[in-house]
């Protein structure tokens, strides 16, 4: 009778996280036609598209499991306007059963041994959990998000003139190429400046040394005829 009490709408397994549908005859709009059913976190967010970026889901009326009255269209649907999570059931459901504790998302399946912990986990920590990009607000799974920001959000920078090559994963060979061989040329070209800058050096320095000696040469002379 009590598992009754807990069981989840679609995997008639014992609710993991419990949440109601925010069913629009609920007691949620002051009615008592509906009760909104009692969903595990996961089913209800699956059965509301919500797991998936707004961008990939098909547009279809999200509709009560229960009563099936409308509550929203699924492409602009966001959780708090579908679901409430029952947390006051928490202690209740931590009585019942501890295996429910268990992270369900894709490969996580980390226990997490209370259901507060296990929706504080879900939120805040499991790598299977989409999280907003703070950069972008696109939803990126928890354990993609280095990898997003590193490609999506980071610039790359010329080690030669500290010249923007633009987002990594927008960067086009080509132009890159075509870049460093700007510089090759660039560098060539200073190159062959700077060579005849010194040559030109090297011919007054010698032009220089050509008078001193000279001069010395003379007062050489003069110091001998003193002498004499
Ligand atoms: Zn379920
Ligand atoms: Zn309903
Ligand atoms: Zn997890
Ligand atoms: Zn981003
Ligand atoms: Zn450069």
């Amino acid at each position: 009778m009590e598992n009754q009490l807990f069981s989840c709408m679609v995997c008639a397994d014992t609710c993991s996280v419990p949440c109601m549908m925010k069913c629009p005859r609920s007691s949620f709009y002051g009615k008592d036609e509906c009760d909104g059913g009692i969903w595990c976190l996961d089913c209800v967010r699956k059965w509301c598209d919500l797991n998936k970026p707004k961008k990939e889901r098909q547009n279809k009326p999200i509709r009560c499991g229960k009563c099936r009255a409308y509550i929203m269209d699924s492409k602009y649907a966001y959780a708090s306007k579908c679901y409430q999570v029952l947390d006051a059931l928490f202690p209740e459901i931590d009585k019942y059963t501890k295996d429910i504790a268990i992270c369900r998302r894709s490969s996580c399946g980390v226990n997490c041994n209370t259901q507060r912990k296990l929706w504080k986990h879900i939120k805040n920590e499991c790598e299977e959990s989409m999280m907003k990009c703070e950069k972008c607000t696109r939803w990126i799974k928890r354990k993609d998000m280095k990898n997003h920001i590193e490609c999506d959000h980071t610039y790359v920078e010329c080690s030669l003139c500290q010249n923007d090559h633009g987002f990594k994963n927008k960067i086009l060979k080509k132009k890159l190429i075509s870049h460093f061989n700007w510089h090759r040329q660039n560098y060539k070209e200073k190159f062959i400046d700077s060579l005849n800058l010194m040559k030109i050096e090297h011919l007054r320095l010698k032009k220089i040394e050509d008078s001193i000696n000279i001069v010395d040469n003379y007062l050489s002379h003069i110091g001998q005829n003193n002498i004499l």
